[in-house]
């Protein structure tokens, strides 16, 4: 394994080719077919259970980051169609469904997630083309995990009362719900199903960069026979989601993005009645001990920062390594680093898809020039990357500062730093330092460790011998500057209402 690496940065060719001798399997390209994914041309508001075309009159167009060609074209909301989409779900809220009697809740919450099984097929594509993850993350984690969260929770709709025993429980209302690009379908599971279980409407904008699996969303719900008005979808930019956050016809804000636009946000609601949950930005540690499975740390590792190109809020961004193992971690981490496959995101092989933007793509390298600058070693496989879209190679910071700015910033890419220590409490103090506190991962053969640490540990998630977990029954959300409220589990229930 170790030659390979080696033999990639001297031939500078693709991966796959290299492989040939190597004992290791190559692979011939098994790209998805994009021939089941049914796309529009043109997109418009879900207001009220129809497709209505924006006051606004403004569309924008939705790319493909893997090919940079158009898919298609989406409304933009203005403040205006924000308050014909608030003034449906209030509608539907008085009238209708918070008439409704439980159980008669949940039979559309199910339906809802067997719709998205039905077509899972064609969401994981148009995930994929939007968004520019890897087709096998979009089938096999967001597009179920998706479903699943709509079981979960049309499961709790007809027994709040038990999940509250003695409480007089109500909804709230209308829920204004914000999301960002990197789990497009699976974030508008989060917030749409447990609003829908408690009793509340919704009105949903998805990303800019992303809308299109949330628009399809809005299709299923459509012929889903939801009443009209319930969920509401609308597509547009910042600006929309600030009209969502400031109208004051809205009793909730769901907000998942960066820390900058969460304390925005924070302070536009500030004084309101608004209840308010956000989920923002992460810096994990994931730390290997010298007594854990190394093999299986390495590829926890891999699979916590490389998956879906570090675009994930809870990314094991900084891995910690024991000293007396850090040389056999790191030349086994850059050994599998040297087989993964960059490209082509449809293709079922692929590891690492597309950056989602050419935005992301420049804060990236941005971070990358930082580091360099403050002194860190940087070391990138020497893979080809496709001619179009946004694409880069994985890569790893050795000799770094625990004050550097890759250290402590979120970068939000396929970057991990690798910092060394010798104690626990050392690692301790080391992974508590950042702004962050969203999650962590801990690599040790002892269980007296990992509860040592799981209690110290300023994470709203600490994963232990493994990384990057979801599950609908169990409570996610940060401390610190990563957030406060909880979604998911029991947990998520809570924050739509007023108990
Ligand atoms: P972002 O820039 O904060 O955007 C998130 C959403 O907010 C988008 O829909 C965005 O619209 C909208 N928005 C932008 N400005 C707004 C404003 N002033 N008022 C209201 N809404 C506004 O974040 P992002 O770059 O899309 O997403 C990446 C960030 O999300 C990372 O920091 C990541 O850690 C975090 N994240 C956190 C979690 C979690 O559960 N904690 C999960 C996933 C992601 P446009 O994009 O259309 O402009
Ligand atoms: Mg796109």
């Amino acid at each position: 394994m170790a030659s390979i690496s080696k033999t990639i940065k001297k031939n500078k060719q693709s991966v796959a080719p290299l492989l040939e001798g190597s004992g290791m399997i190559e692979y011939a390209p098994a790209p998805e077919s994009k021939s089941s994914a049914k796309i529009n041309a043109k997109y418009d508001l879900f207001i009220n259970g129809k497709f209505e075309k924006p006051l606004s009159k403004k569309y924008f167009d939705t790319i493909n980051p893997a090919t940079e060609e158009k898919i298609s074209t989406v409304a933009e909301a203005n403040a205006a169609d924000v308050d014909r989409a608030v003034k449906a779900a209030r509608n539907a809220y008085n009238k209708v469904w918070s008439k409704m009697p439980a159980k008669e809740r949940a039979k559309y919450i199910y339906r809802i997630a067997r719709m998205i099984q039905e077509r899972a097929r064609e969401l994981a594509i148009i995930e994929t083309m939007d968004g520019g993850k890897p087709i096998r993350e979009s089938r096999d984690i967001d597009v179920p995990i998706a479903a699943n969260h709509f079981f979960y929770y049309a499961g709790w709709a007809d027994k709040l009362q038990y999940a509250y025993p003695n409480k007089k429980i109500e909804s709230l209302g209308v829920a204004g719900q914000i999301i960002p690009w990197n789990f497009p379908l699976l974030m508008a599971a989060w917030k749409i199903a447990p609003a829908l279980a408690t009793g509340n409407t919704v009105v949903l904008k998805p990303a800019e960069t992303t809308p299109l699996t949330a628009l399809k969303l809005a299709e299923i719900i459509q012929e889903s026979d939801l009443p009209p008005g319930v969920v509401n979808i609308i597509t547009g930019a910042g600006a929309t989601g600030a009209a969502i956050v400031n109208h004051p016809d809205i009793n909730k804000i769901a907000f998942t993005g960066s820390t900058d636009v969460g304390k925005i946000i924070q302070r536009a609601v500030a004084g309101t009645n608004k209840k308010i949950t956000l989920e923002l930005g992460g810096k994990a540690a994931n730390i290997i001990f010298d007594d854990a499975p190394l093999d299986q740390a390495v590829e926890g590792v891999i699979n916590g920062i490389f998956f879906n190109q570090g675009h994930v809020c809870c990314a094991g961004s900084r891995l910690f390594v024991q000293e007396s193992v850090y040389k056999i971690v790191l030349q086994k981490l850059k050994d599998r680093l040297a087989t993964l496959i960059v490209g082509d995101p449809l293709d079922k092989n692929t590891d690492i898809g597309a950056i989602n933007s050419k935005q992301q793509m420049d804060n990236i390298h941005k971070y990358l020039k930082i580091g360099e600058k403050e002194g860190a070693e940087m070391y990138q496989t020497q893979c080809i990357l496709p001619k179009k879209g946004f694409f880069m190679p994985p890569t790893l910071f050795t000799n770094v500062a625990q004050s550097s700015r890759i250290a402590q910033e979120e970068i939000f890419g396929p970057v991990l730093t690798i910092q060394t220590f010798r104690t626990d409490d050392e690692v301790i103090e080391k992974a508590n330092n950042t702004p962050y506190g969203l999650s962590a991962g801990v690599w040790t053969d002892k269980g007296s460790k990992i509860f040592n640490l799981t209690t110290k540990m300023r994470a709203g998630v600490v994963w232990a011998n493994t990384y990057n977990k979801f599950d609908p029954t169990s409570p996610f959300g940060g401390y610190k500057e990563s957030g406060f409220g909880r979604e998911g589990g029991l947990h998520g229930l809570s924050a739509y209402l007023n108990v």
